[in-house]
């Protein structure tokens, strides 16, 4: 293991954050249970008093087709999933297309879009050096109990990839802003949808310093240059207690506040 300087208002796709010292694990290393682990930092905002981090350096980057099945480290990019489901004309992946992610962080989130979900096409998990059957892994809308840092994920390859899909899916999101964010601020509450509460208690659009909840999309956390932590955190409370007060709604936050 090594530790590396990450500067998170360059790398964390929502640009907020200062140079962060990460303890990079490589494949030999054991890895220490004391520290906060990241992936590609496109769900995440970093505060200026952060947990110490851990991170899979590219070690665990890898794809690899073996018996019918893929197995595939935890640090590799959405990215270069989807070009290898393409290129092997592997079917499942093609909601990754566009969705910014390594595979551990798609993982622990169940990242998906509309009913195409990371899970949906899982066999099982390598948790900490143990392979862990998805139906043994408590998950849902955005959300797995991993129960530790996952390692690789294998899945069971079905042939074609469908292009015709990875277009639907892609135009679906033509609608997301494109000013850097963490994606989805909040979960949908069951039945309704974040964006559509923002915007009825009126705080689409609203700014504060660098930061304002999308003109576009307003469940979107948008950094309009040089946002802060406490600027995103001020507008989260504010949406999370106008939509109470006014729909008797909790929010729950999708990114994670570290
Ligand atoms: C523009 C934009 C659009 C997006 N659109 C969507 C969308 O349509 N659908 C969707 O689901 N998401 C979307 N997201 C959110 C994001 O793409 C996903 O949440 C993705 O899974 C995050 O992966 P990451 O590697 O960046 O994880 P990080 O942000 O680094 O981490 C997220 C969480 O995963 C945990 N984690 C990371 N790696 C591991 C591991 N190996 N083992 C255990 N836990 C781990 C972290 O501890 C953290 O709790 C979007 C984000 C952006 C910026």
């Amino acid at each position: 293991m090594f530790l590396k300087t990450i500067d998170f208002s360059k790398y964390s796709s929502i640009k907020v954050g200062q140079p962060t010292e990460v303890l990079m694990i490589e494949k030999e290393d054991e890895i220490p249970n004391d520290r906060y682990l990241i992936g590609g930092a496109n769900n995440l905002l970093l505060s200026p008093t952060p947990p110490p981090l851990i991170m899979l350096s590219k070690d665990f980057s890898y794809i690899k087709n073996e018996n019918g099945f893929l197995t595939i480290g935890a640090a590799t990019p959405s990215g270069r999933i989807v070009s290898y489901a393409k290129k092997h004309n592997i079917a499942g992946f093609e909601f990754c297309a566009k969705l910014p992610g390594m595979l551990g962080g798609l993982l622990a989130m169940n990242a998906g879009v509309k009913e195409y979900e990371i899970f949906n096409i899982l066999d099982a998990i390598e948790i900490e050096g143990k392979w862990i059957a998805k139906d043994a892994i408590p998950h849902g809308y955005r959300y797995a109990k991993l129960g530790g840092i996952a390692t690789a994920a294998r899945f069971k390859i079905q042939q074609g990839y469908s292009q015709a899909l990875n277009d639907t899916l892609q135009a679906l999101r033509a609608n997301q802003p494109k000013e850097p964010s963490a994606g989805s601020a909040f979960k949908n509450p069951v039945g309704d949808s974040a964006g559509r509460l923002i915007e009825a208690v009126g705080l689409k659009g609203v700014q504060r310093g660098g930061m304002a909840w999308s003109t576009i999309h307003a469940n979107f956390l948008v950094n309009l240059g040089g946002g802060t932590y406490e600027e995103s955190l001020y507008l989260l409370t504010l949406a999370k207690e106008r939509v109470l007060e006014l729909f008797n709604v909790v929010l729950e936050e999708e990114i994670k506040l570290l």
